[in-house]
């Protein structure tokens, strides 16, 4: 079975799952729910919201129009504040330099968050791999809107009601509590490695957004810091930054801003109370600057990470692998519809941008304002184009296309049979049902209605 046969056949394994699962299905729709909400409600925080969102998706496109320059400005002021700046072109290579960061020293707690960057180049599998022990830090996964692993009903109620009854108090106890209890360990001999929001090239900044103070405690408290961040994740500025997180926040947590925004410039420096000692930033590539190279895609690097395109998806809110489930396969969102066939090759990965309905509901809530279904038009001709198209064959479209050319063969008994019996109902799938076709088309239907004489209603 040739690769993209088999991922197809895992995806569309994965999608029957969920909807077979009353559990999961359940879920998945309650995720869905929150973000109708949050989508809903966004404007109400921006005087003028569509001026909001195109002045943001400008402030990425230019983030990444001037990458080179600003790549080479973040590392100038990195380092000159005693940062260091490595450049991976692969998982792979961001795995090696990891390795050997740790290598160089002792301390034995290593701390992870759960990111997806941390899941794309496969940190997890790669640690267990070589028998590296590490803890997750997942308090964020107990309020995260999209994580599939709680049946609890997820909304800011359920934080309220948790902070209440299981911590009895605020964030800032929240997180005692968490750093008492779960990890039990010293957080002061750690290594954290991370994943950035952003990357501020004018100021040098490495930019952590989160909900739970999480990252603010290895911010603070580990001595050394990886932080590994995807080279679209650059901007230019930091006045950019309250928009970009705005938009993210209230797409995302449903507040104006996220209630922990860090930005941290290099490791510790003179008098400063805490802080890593050392601090690394690891950059990766991998195949973000193919998806450059294609100028009708490209607009896919604008992207914020809201989350909302994919909890509304009618295809993707349910077919979901769980976290670190098939390596660098957990990429099932309209996102990865776009870029994985090109970073990944459409050899492999064509399926995903077949998987949509264009029905445009990610376009519609996209704070950024991608174009989500025309991107994965365009991937759709490159994957047919290098003879990887899914759904019907050339000769099945010349078949059809002969049919639907006359109304005589249209209305044939005997050819609505052959559409019914043909690949036509496999392509439909066995999990719907075939429609039959109606007595009378539509053309009948209107003649009659009007009064108007054709050959088909005399
Ligand atoms: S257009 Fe496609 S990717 Fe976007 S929400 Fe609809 S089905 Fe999902
Ligand atoms: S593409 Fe999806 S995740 Fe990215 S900003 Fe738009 S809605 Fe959010």
């Amino acid at each position: 079975m040739s690769e993209l046969k088999d991922h197809y056949r895992r995806f569309y394994e994965r999608g029957v799952n969920a909807v077979r699962s009353k559990a999961d299905y359940s879920v998945y729709e309650s995720v869905g729910e929150y973000y109708e909400k949050l989508v809903a409600n966004a404007p109400s925080y921006y005087t003028r919201f569509d001026m909001a969102k195109k002045r943001a998706a400008f402030y990425k496109y230019k983030g990444i129009k001037n990458l080179h320059d600003n790549l080479i400005e973040f590392e100038g002021r990195f380092t000159a504040g005693g940062g260091k700046v490595i450049y991976a072109e692969n998982a792979a290579g961001a795995l090696n330099e990891i390795a050997f960061i740790l290598s160089q020293h002792t301390r034995k707690q290593l701390l992870l968050s759960s990111e997806p960057i941390l899941d794309e180049i496969g940190l997890e599998a790669y640690l267990s791999e070589k028998g590296q022990d590490y803890t997750m830090l997942s308090l964020h996964r107990l309020f995260a809107p999209v994580h599939p692993e709680t049946s609890e009903n997820i909304n800011k109620g359920l934080i309220k009601k948790l902070q209440a009854e299981k911590f009895s108090g605020n964030t800032v106890n929240v997180l005692d509590l968490y750093k008492k209890q779960s990890l039990n360990k010293a957080y002061d001999d750690a290594i954290s490695i991370m994943a950035a929001d952003s990357l501020v090239a004018d100021i040098g900044g490495v930019v952590f957004l989160d909900q739970t103070g999480e990252l603010a405690i290895q911010n603070s408290f580990s001595k050394i810091q990886i932080v590994v961040a995807g080279i679209d994740r650059l901007i230019s500025s930091v006045t950019e930054l309250e928009l970009l997180n705005a938009l993210k926040s209230t797409h995302r947590y449903g507040d104006y801003l996220p209630w922990n925004q860090t930005i941290v410039r290099g490791p510790k420096q003179e008098g400063e109370i805490d802080g890593p000692e050392e601090m690394y930033v690891i950059w990766v590539d991998n195949g973000r600057s193919k998806i450059m190279g294609y100028k009708d895609q490209r607009t896919i690097l604008n992207c914020i990470r809201c989350g909302a395109c994919e909890a509304l998806c009618p295809v993707f809110k349910f077919v979901k692998s769980k976290s670190g489930e098939n390596g660098h396969e957990n990429h099932d969102n309209p996102l990865a519809c776009v870029a994985l066939p090109i970073e990944r090759g459409f050899d492999k990965y064509a399926y995903l941008s077949f998987a949509c309905t264009l029905c445009g509901k990610c376009q519609e809530v996209c704070p950024v304002r991608i174009p989500l279904p025309e991107l994965i038009l365009f991937n759709r001709r490159e994957a047919v184009g290098r003879g990887h198209g899914f759904g019907l064959n050339k000769s099945q479209v010349k078949t059809l296309k002969k049919m639907f050319l006359k109304r005589k063969a249209m209305e044939s008994p005997y050819n609505k049979f052959v559409l019914k019996a043909s690949g036509i109902k496999k392509e439909f799938g066995a999990q719907r049902v075939f429609p039959d076709f109606s007595q009378k088309s539509f053309h009948v239907l209107w003649s009659e209605a009007s009064g108007i004489y054709t050959s088909q209603n005399k």
